[in-house]
């Protein structure tokens, strides 16, 4: 991104689209000074800080808009920056217009996500906490919300910039160890050190696993609803969401393309896919809903093969699974004997076998909706181990997955290398790189802040 920081951004910040309001937002020293050339009301540059002044915009003698305009000088603003916000009347039209004005007094257009880049420069938030702003934008759950929003407030921020403050404690000894070489001292104790890097993998790994969870709450869970044609896997879908969004009918494999319904259960979306029945495909059309099928299942984070629990036997049962399982087999899985009105003495255990256990046969009926809430609490199951614990830091973003991954790598090799008895150096460079990684994820520049904590804790005089 090319980004100048020193000049004054505009931008709308609103969606497009008739709406009661739409705002125009600037940032940058000439903020007050471009809205105040063309704004009909007080003088803006003698006006206090956080608040707000109802005038008319206008462009030579033209009357553009009533608008309200709110003040927030720097450094007490959302970007350290002097901000205006404009709030016009909601129409493409006149959002545009008041921005345009903006443009011809001096702003530069803003680039994607520049304000709060801005933010992350001037020090208001950190990398992690930035992103974070990003994903409470796109928040669509419960969970997803909560997790953006324990991001912003600097949750697992905090944890990685303590982490990292420990490790950069001891890898300073270790480089200040290095400059005294010949002389052969130890000033990292390697007891204490082995401990603190135990220590610090065991955060990172409970970090690293809880991406799955957090991935599943920001993104939702892609379920897919597999089985032979008139198992009952739209009737199921409705009976799920309660509504009748499939279309059921009495003519196998109408659901001839996958649908997809998201469905929340405990702040959790479950992105529910129903499939084209799973069956040789004889029509084209069919086909192409057959290869769609799969390729949702291979997408899929759980399976829910659906069996008539009045027609299938244990064998074709778990013939079906084991083809499900070919292409799925590290999903998570349940098979769901429905029709269970028309058999209601039937038990689970007769459809168990080889590719699937009792215990993970629910019996339902779709029609009469009977067991719904069983099959909505094993789904969360699936992804919960009960309770989510409210002060779990959980990770969301791919990036910190990433970078954490890397961290956990390089944690293992100072690890192998106290095994190893390799020299100081070595070990040195791979704690470089596991601050390196951690840093990352805040956005700390990790090089210069190692020596800055050196050179502040230690007058080595050279
Ligand atoms: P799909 O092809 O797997 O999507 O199956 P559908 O949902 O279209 O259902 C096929 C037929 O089975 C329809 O006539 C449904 O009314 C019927 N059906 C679905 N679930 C049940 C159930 O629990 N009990 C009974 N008796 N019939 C059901």
């Amino acid at each position: 991104m090319q980004t100048i920081l020193g000049d004054t951004i505009a931008a709308i910040s609103t969606a497009s689209g008739q709406a009661a309001i739409a705002m125009v937002r600037l940032s940058g020293p000439d903020a007050i000074r471009i809205v105040d050339a063309v704004f009909d009301s007080r003088d803006l540059s003698t006006v206090e800080s956080h608040s707000l002044h109802f005038g008319l915009i206008r462009e030579g003698e033209r009357l553009v808009d009533e608008v309200v305009v709110g003040i927030f000088r720097g450094p007490n603003s959302y970007t350290g920056e002097d901000i205006i916000e404009i709030s016009c009347h909601g129409s493409d039209f006149i959002a545009q217009k008041v921005l345009s004005i903006m443009l011809d007094g001096g702003a530069r257009l803003a680039e994607r996500g520049e304000f709060t880049l801005r933010a992350f420069v001037s020090g208001k938030m950190d990398l992690s906490q930035a992103e974070s702003v990003a994903d409470l934008i796109a928040a669509h759950s419960d969970a997803s919300h909560q997790l953006a929003m324990k991001q912003l407030r600097g949750g697992v921020s905090n944890q990685i910039k303590e982490l990292r403050k420990e490790l950069i404690d001891f890898a300073s000894l270790l480089e200040l160890e290095l400059d005294f070489a010949e002389e052969d001292v130890e000033f990292a104790n390697r007891d204490d050190l082995k401990a603190l890097v135990r220590r610090v993998r065991e955060v990172v790994r409970k970090l690293i696993e809880s991406f799955a969870l957090g991935n599943a709450m920001k993104h939702g869970v892609v379920t897919v609803i597999a089985g032979r044609p008139n198992a009952g896997k739209s009737t199921l879908l409705n009976a799920l969401l309660e509504d009748e969004r499939a279309i059921v009918s009495e003519i196998p494999g109408t659901t001839r393309d996958t649908i997809e319904e998201v469905l929340h259960i405990g702040g959790i979306a479950f992105r529910l896919v129903d499939t084209a029945g799973l069956r040789e495909a004889q029509g084209q059309i069919e086909a192409l809903g057959v290869e769609r099928a799969m390729q949702k299942i291979e997408e899929s984070a759980i399976v829910l093969y659906v069996f008539d629990a009045s027609d299938l036997t244990a064998d074709e049962v778990n013939r079906d699974i084991s083809k499900l399982l070919d292409t799925v087999a590290h999903q998570r899985f349940l098979a769901i004997a429905n029709k269970m009105d028309r058999n209601p003495y039937a038990k689970t255990k007769e459809w168990a076998g080889e590719f699937i256990s009792e215990e993970n046969i629910i019996p339902v009926s779709a029609m009469n909706a009977m067991n719904i809430e069983l099959l909505k609490e094993r789904l969360t199951g699936l992804i919960i181990d009960g309770e989510i614990d409210p002060n779990a830091q959980i990770i969301s973003n791919s990036r910190h997955h990433q970078a954490l991954k890397k961290v956990d790598e390089s944690l293992q090799a100072v690890e192998d290398g106290f095994e190893q008895g390799v020299t100081s150096d070595f070990i040195a460079m791979d704690m470089r790189q596991a601050l390196h990684w951690l840093g990352e994820i805040t956005g700390e520049i990790t090089t210069d802040d190692l020596l800055g904590n050196i050179f502040s804790r230690f007058c080595i005089g050279k």
